[in-house]
């Protein structure tokens, strides 16, 4: 964080230099989500054979699943492959089998993912699983196990039919132009003990389509694969225990040779909040050894056998090496975290999770054109310059970031819009009587927004004017004007939109003006116009809504809208790693297993169909007699999900006998391997 002075305030630019490598380490974490897609694995040399499945071959199949009472004949468990390049050698030949192949599971585990995705809490979950003849509850480590091999087996899906209908697009020459909504959401979770109630906030990055509301990514900011212990030991302990890898050689000119102690980005750890990372190996050591004098205290005895003294002396001597690192070495700043130390993971640096989020983005869409939508973020303004830089050149991509009253009430915003639409009726009513009659509503309104755009600008307290935007959007790399306009189509109201990127022949235009005069090029004031009012964040909000609303772990502990002030989060969350699985389960639920209307003010289809005018009967109060009136409604929302929306569900919008699809019919397909030899060898068995 930049501290020098400007005016009387500091400048409050933050500036981190990122490294590519924990870079590309972060891109693996969430292109395989956490590990969970990666697929099988060579065991001599560690290739994926979903990379290169080619490189594999069959060698027999391994084990039987006996017939079962409904007719299904006996198959194999699994089957052996080879790889290839690494024949002979020992781990080449391993099984690939499929996890929790026993169907009478199935039942439960589809009445799990209802509960989940309907507001369930863990204590509720293993209610539901308990044992129908003994009445034995269900553990808590096992209700975890089955989330998370739901979490697995529907983003293996989700990742094939999100991978089919990319091909399929790309097949019919690409989508012409996608906008993608973007924002970050912070999720309080008290991974604490029951009487330590301190939340840690884990940012979220959130994309979804403003067209048709699918929300493609959500991914936070916490790594749950790494062991904070091996993580550190294995980068800067040596066998002796003493530090290694913690300096950097300089050799300066004048041939003076010297170290200093490396930089986050030079340090193999770099990617994680590092406070935290040591914070939670050193304290991981110290429940280590409160736990051992504990269980003997229990016992009643005093002293400790030698083994467990060694023990004690033992991990004593790795958080005293680790504190060193930590305090000596780096000088990082105390915390308190992750003092219970019972999971592991460790939370990332927020820039490179929000950067690797929108590179698997950038990979994921078959688009020829794409537009970024988004909230000013400080570190937005350093990863999408980087992520996009090729489709920039190609001049085929934008990126806009709006501000809008968050404080608003929804009375407030409801006023706003009736407020607009009353204005905007009028605006119509004008133009058709002086002869615009064949100009679509459409068209209409983004003419009134470019005739009411103005620039947006804020004043300093001895009135003069000052741009808009936060320090880190006032580089001479984006243009300087933002606009404001009366026009309230989205959920947000009193839209402030700047254009940080914008294709090559507005840019240009763009830049040469003052942050507080509006061109006067019409062709750019159209542009800006039909940009303004297609600029929304909603389709994030109205996600991350919903699932506060169903997903328990997840409800707003804190901010504007907390009603009860902030809350304890029972259970559920202890273990971050279940958090991720909730979001990511109730995410694919909602693109694909729920059907409810959508509305987008930018979507080129209607999401309505018309009618048919019938009659309704009134009860005439006091009798039983019935009047007749004609039915209200001309126009009834159309119900679907957003991937039938998008077309990444094979089912018709239109089809009126449409089921939503069965839980059931896609958990257990070996979808991780989609698309590959194995994919048929086991729908085939
Ligand atoms: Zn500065
Ligand atoms: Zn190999």
């Amino acid at each position: 964080m930049c501290h020098h002075q400007q005016g009387n305030h500091d400048c409050d630019v933050s500036f981190n230099v990122l490294s590519n490598k924990h870079f590309e380490s972060e891109f693996d974490r969430l292109i395989t989500q956490n590990g969970l897609l990666e697929g099988p694995v060579c065991g001599h040399c560690g290739a994926r054979y979903l990379d290169q499945p080619g490189n594999f071959i069959f060698n027999g199949s391994h084990g039987k699943i006996p017939a079962g009472k409904n007719g299904r004949k006996a198959k194999p468990a699994g089957f052996r492959v080879i790889h290839k390049p690494c024949k002979g050698k020992a781990g080449a030949r391993f099984t690939v089998s499929l996890d929790h192949q026993q169907q009478e599971k199935m039942h439960d585990n589809v009445r799990l993912l209802r509960a989940l995705v309907n507001g369930a809490r863990i204590t509720a979950l293993r209610k539901l699983l308990v044992d129908p003849d003994t009445g034995k509850k269900c553990g808590v480590e096992r209700v975890y196990n089955r989330i998370f091999w739901l979490e697995k087996n529907l983003l293996a899906f989700e990742r094939a039919k999100l991978k089919e209908w990319r091909d399929k697009t790309e097949a019919q020459g690409g989508h012409p132009h996608m906008r993608i909504a973007h924002d970050d959401v912070v999720i309080g979770v008290n991974w604490e003990s029951r009487s330590d109630r301190r939340l840690t906030p884990l940012q979220c990055s959130v994309s979804a389509d403003i067209d048709t509301g699918y929300v493609f990514r959500i991914d936070a900011n916490f790594d749950t694969t790494v062991d904070p212990v091996q993580v550190v030991q294995e980068n800067y302990l040596d066998d002796q225990l003493m530090p290694t890898n913690v300096r950097q050689a300089y050799a300066q000119k004048s041939g003076n040779n010297f170290t200093v102690p490396s930089m986050h980005f030079q340090r193999p750890t770099g990617r994680f909040e590092e406070a935290a990372l040591f914070a939670s190996a050193e304290s991981h050591w110290r429940v280590f050894s409160l736990r051992l004098d504990k269980e003997y205290a229990a016992q009643g005895l005093a002293q400790l056998p030698q083994d467990d003294l060694d023990e004690i002396a033992n991990a004593n001597e790795h958080r005293k090496i680790f504190n060193t690192l930590r305090n000596g070495y780096f000088g990082f700043q105390e915390t308190d975290r992750d003092s219970r130390g019972s999971f592991n993971g460790s939370v990332v640096k927020p820039t490179y999770t929000k950067a690797a989020h929108l590179a698997c983005l950038r990979d994921l869409l078959p688009a020829k054109r794409l537009t970024i939508v988004g909230e000013q973020e400080a570190s937005m303004v350093r990863v999408v310059p980087h992520v996009f830089r090729d489709w920039i050149q190609e001049d085929r991509f934008e990126w806009h970031v709006m501000h809008f009253d968050k404080n608003a009430s929804e009375p407030e915003n409801s006023r706003r819009a009736t407020a607009f639409k009353t204005a905007f009726d009028i605006y119509k009513a004008r133009a058709h009587a002086s002869g615009q009659t064949q100009t679509s509503d459409h068209a209409l309104l983004s003419q009134f927004c470019a005739g009411a755009m103005a620039p947006a600008f804020n004043r300093d307290p001895s009135g003069h004017m000052t741009p808009f935007p936060i320090i880190n959007f006032r580089s001479v790399q984006f243009p300087q004007l933002w606009v404001r306009s009366g026009v309230e189509i989205h959920g947000e109201t009193r839209e402030v939109v700047g254009f940080p990127v914008l294709r090559k022949k507005y840019r240009q235009k763009l830049k040469g003006s003052a942050f507080h005069v509006m061109p006067t090029d019409p062709d750019l004031c159209d542009a800006l116009a039909r940009r303004y009012i297609k600029a929304t964040i909603h389709p994030v909000s109205s996600f991350m809504n919903s699932l506060r609303e169903r997903v328990s772990p997840t409800k707003r502990a804190r901010g504007r809208s907390a009603r009860n002030g902030p809350s304890y989060i029972n259970g559920a969350t202890f273990n971050p790693a279940v958090l991720v699985a909730f979001l990511n389960i109730y995410r694919i639920n909602y693109n694909r297993f729920e059907e409810r209307p959508y509305s987008s003010a930018s979507a080129r289809n209607s999401n309505q169909v018309a009618v048919s005018s019938g009659t309704q009967s009134i009860r005439r109060p006091g009798s039983k007699v019935k009047v007749k009136a004609p039915k209200q409604r001309k126009l009834a929302p159309i119900q679907s999900t957003p991937a039938i929306r998008l077309g990444a569900d094979a089912r018709r919008m239109t089809s009126t006998t449409r089921a939503t699809p069965d839980p059931r019919r896609i958990l257990y397909r070996p979808w991780l391997n989609h698309g590959t030899p194995l994919w048929k060898k086991f729908e085939t068995r």
